[in-house]
């Protein structure tokens, strides 16, 4: 690590962008993001609290994703029992940046409000 990494420890991240669309705030605290399950195909909107879900990437978490805040969490939709497992990367807006969906695949605002067409 070099001196200016050490002082600025996010400085490299902060052009990590975030991409539009896939997530909604909702009053100060409350970002919902949307994933579909693999198995079933059920769409499910996620709710996490900013204030004490999101962590911040720093210490042993700071190089195992692009973001400057994270979250990881077990999402289990209503119509089956698939256990779906998300990392999901935030810059400091709470912008998604990137997301490991195990089991499942992350899906905009606008896919999740799409009624299922088959
Ligand atoms: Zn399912």
């Amino acid at each position: 690590m070099g001196f200016l990494d050490r002082l600025f420890p996010n400085l490299g991240k902060s052009r990590a962008r975030g991409k539009s669309g896939y997530t909604r705030a909702e009053g100060p605290h409350g970002l919902w993001f949307y994933v579909q399950c693999d198995r079933c195909g059920e769409k499910i909107a996620v709710r996490l609290r900013t204030t004490s879900e999101v962590q911040k990437r720093e210490g042993p978490d700071a190089d195992l994703g692009p973001g400057q805040y994270f979250v990881r969490k077990t999402i289990v939709g209503s119509q089956c029992y698939q256990r779906i497992e998300a990392t999901v990367d935030f810059d400091s807006k709470y912008n998604l940046v990137d997301a490991d969906i195990k089991h499942g695949k992350l899906i905009t605002q606008k896919e999740y409000e799409q009624r299922d067409e088959y």
